[in-house]
């Protein structure tokens, strides 16, 4: 049976985007510390489940990815500008990634998980 945490409503994922805005630590960090000082318990880069997500809550069948803009192509992101050297190689490498991340997230939708994915954006300030 899936359940889905009423802890990451819409409205309680975008609280957490904007409290977790603004520290000085990587994505990963931040995301990882803020959930831990809310008092939940978690995986990281638990490799039993596809894509090797950041954060697994097995409680809420719950995973997260954290996804730096450049790396999984996030379209109409200021932080995502096809490198001008080397073009193929980097479109072939993003697109790469991009396909994998849609094929995991499936996977795990199947497998009853719930799949929430944090940009690299979404957690820098507007004054960054
Ligand atoms: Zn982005």
């Amino acid at each position: 049976m899936l359940v889905v945490p009423d802890k990451f409503s819409p409205e309680k994922r975008s609280e957490i985007m904007s409290r977790i805005r603004g520290k000085d630590t990587t994505i990963e960090v931040k995301v990882r510390s803020y959930l831990f000082s809310m008092g939940f318990r978690f995986r990281k880069n638990d490799r039993r489940y596809p894509g090797t997500p950041d954060v697994v809550l097995p409680k809420y069948r719950t995973v997260i990815f954290i996804n730096g803009c450049f790396w999984h192509g996030h379209e109409n992101c200021k932080l995502f500008r096809m490198p001008k050297s080397n073009f193929d190689f980097w479109r072939n490498k993003i697109f790469t990634n991009k396909a994998n991340d849609e094929k995991n997230r499936l996977l795990l939708e199947e497998m009853g998980f719930q799949v929430i994915t944090i940009w690299e954006c979404e957690l820098k300030s507007e004054f960054e």
